[in-house]
């Protein structure tokens, strides 16, 4: 099976399916973008770089006998996500999406939800003086023009586009600590924290934080999404494979 990944959650549905013994024996291929310096790689095996489009992931899982993929990527990879659908259907592949719940303000939360990065940058300025951009390195092109506003970046790996005149760059992977990430807004004074609706816990302690704090947060909504049936957990993954394989061992 395929499991579409480049998250935490992909990594984790792939140990688990490595590690059913109800599945076993089951062979795991998780394909990640190719994008970051040093991934997180999952067991089983995996794959790295683009297919070409739905031609290519087409080819590809007829060429690897592929019986079943997941889509485990992130909330805002919209294009893979929908290469996704369209290949699986053209090729007759059942296609689950792992789901990762939007996150949800709680009493105390000053959120304002935009319509997509360009918005955020507009909407970010009017809010505050120090800006703390959580979005990645994907959709920092928005913020390059600021130039009386100061921003800390953090990212996995350096952007690859232009970034805001006055900045402080910082390299990290989460999941990040409640602790930390209060001492990151205070030793900045951030006044305005920027985040995709990426949900999950990985990154959630930032909100929490800002919570804390009383510091604004702009949360980009998410993009549409793919239109493949989801479920939530690892073990619900497990359940659909187990019941895909169920008419077979039957016979
Ligand atoms: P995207 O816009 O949906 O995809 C752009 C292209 O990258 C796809 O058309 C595909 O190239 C290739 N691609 C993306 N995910 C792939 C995968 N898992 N395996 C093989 N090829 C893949 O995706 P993105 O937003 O650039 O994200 C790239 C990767 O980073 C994803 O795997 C995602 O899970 C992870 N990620 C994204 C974000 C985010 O905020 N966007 C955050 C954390 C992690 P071809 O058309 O050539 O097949």
């Amino acid at each position: 099976m395929l499991v579409l990944g480049g998250t935490r959650d992909a990594y984790d549905l792939a140990t688990a399916l490595v590690a059913s013994a109800e599945l076993a024996p089951l062979a795991v291929m998780s394909s990640l973008a190719g994008r970051t310096a040093s991934p997180l790689v999952p067991p089983g095996g995996v794959r790295s770089g683009g297919f070409g489009g739905v031609a290519g992931l087409a080819a590809y899982l007829e060429c690897e006998g592929i019986d079943a993929a997941v889509d485990a990527t992130h909330p805002f990879a919209a294009t893979i996500s929908r290469n996704a659908v369209l290949a699986c259907a053209r090729i007759g592949v059942p296609l689950l999406g792992l789901e990762r719940p939007r996150w949800t303000p709680v009493p105390g939360d000053r959120w304002e939800r935009v319509p997509d990065v360009a918005a955020a940058a507009l909407r970010a300025r009017e809010l505050g003086q120090r800006i703390f951009l959580t979005i990645g390195r994907q959709g920092l092109a928005p913020f390059a023009a600021i130039d009386d506003r100061w921003f800390l970046v953090r990212a996995i790996d350096p952007p690859e586009v232009a970034l805001p005149p006055r900045h402080t760059l910082l390299l990290a992977r989460g999941p990040f600590a409640l602790a930390d990430e209060l001492a990151l807004l205070r030793r900045h004074a951030i006044d305005v924290v920027v985040a995709k609706d990426s949900g999950g816990d990985a990154t959630a302690a930032k909100l929490t934080a800002a919570r804390t704090l009383g510091i604004a947060v702009v949360v980009v909504d998410r993009p549409p999404v793919s239109g493949a049936a989801t479920v939530a957990g690892s073990d619900a993954v497990i359940e659909w494979l187990a019941a895909l394989r169920a008419p077979a061992n039957a016979r």
